[in-house]
């Protein structure tokens, strides 16, 4: 059946491939790292991690200039691990995932920023409303290209860091999530019918701050390709 016009697929990078890897959806959790946590003013001892998502087509490429975005004065950064999921458990099910069934779910990995207008945030925190325009705008989720799982090491004992203009502001160990990574695919096939294409941001470690215009962000996970982002004028 015909569409009525054409949209374009958002779509991510496959290291050392020339297939790009369509994306579906993304999810992203807050708070999966005790330390970010206490740092957002929560007791990670009596809260859980939670989710939340991200429209499909705030993906962006490595290495670009990311506008300052609008309606926002406190840009943060998050810098997060990426799980991105395909393969024969989702064909099949994508619900109530076993923990051996979502392992087996994940295509690969990759470096993310988890872009926050935090400002919008806590303006949303405080009114109980949603967090989609704090979350979910334009470049809000840039990466880099996927890594397969085949060829990522042990990303158990990877270690994240994020660096602004080569001093570093955020690190933690892969070790350290709260909800490992497949404790929180099957914890999200709980929710939603996981599909192919599908990327989840698997939460950010301490020292999340502000950037601004002429800031070179580089996001790093030991094996996976890193991310690097500049943060331009306001468009
Ligand atoms: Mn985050």
């Amino acid at each position: 059946m015909a569409l009525l016009f054409e949209i374009s697929v958002p779509s991510v990078a496959i290291r050392n491939r020339p297939e790009r890897f369509p994306v579906n959806r993304i999810y992203c959790v807050g708070r999966n790292y005790a330390a970010h946590a206490r740092e957002m003013g929560s007791n990670p001892e009596r809260e859980s991690p939670f989710f939340f998502s991200k429209p499909a087509n705030a993906v962006a490429e490595n290495n670009i200039v990311m506008p300052y975005p609008s309606r926002t004065a406190d840009l943060h950064h998050e810098v997060e691990l990426v799980v991105a999921l395909a393969g024969e458990p989702l064909s099949a099910k994508g619900e109530n995932l076993s923990l051996a069934e979502a392992a087996t779910a994940i295509f690969g990995y990759t470096v993310g920023i988890d872009f926050t207008r935090r400002d919008l945030q806590a303006e949303a925190k405080d009114k109980a409303r949603p967090w989609d325009t704090a979350k979910g705008f334009d470049n809000s989720a840039p990466m880099s290209a996927l890594t397969p799982v085949a060829e990522a090491g042990d990303i158990g004992e990877a270690q994240i860091t994020l660096k602004v203009n080569g001093v570093q502001r955020q690190h933690g160990a892969i070790n350290d999530l709260i909800w490992s990574i497949p404790e929180l695919i099957a914890e999200l096939s709980t929710f939603y019918k996981l599909q192919p294409g599908d990327l989840i941001f698997t939460g950010t470690p301490a020292g999340v701050a502000a950037v601004v215009t002429g800031d070179v962000l580089v996001g790093e996970v030991d094996n996976l390709e890193a991310l690097s982002i500049s943060i331009g004028p306001r468009a």
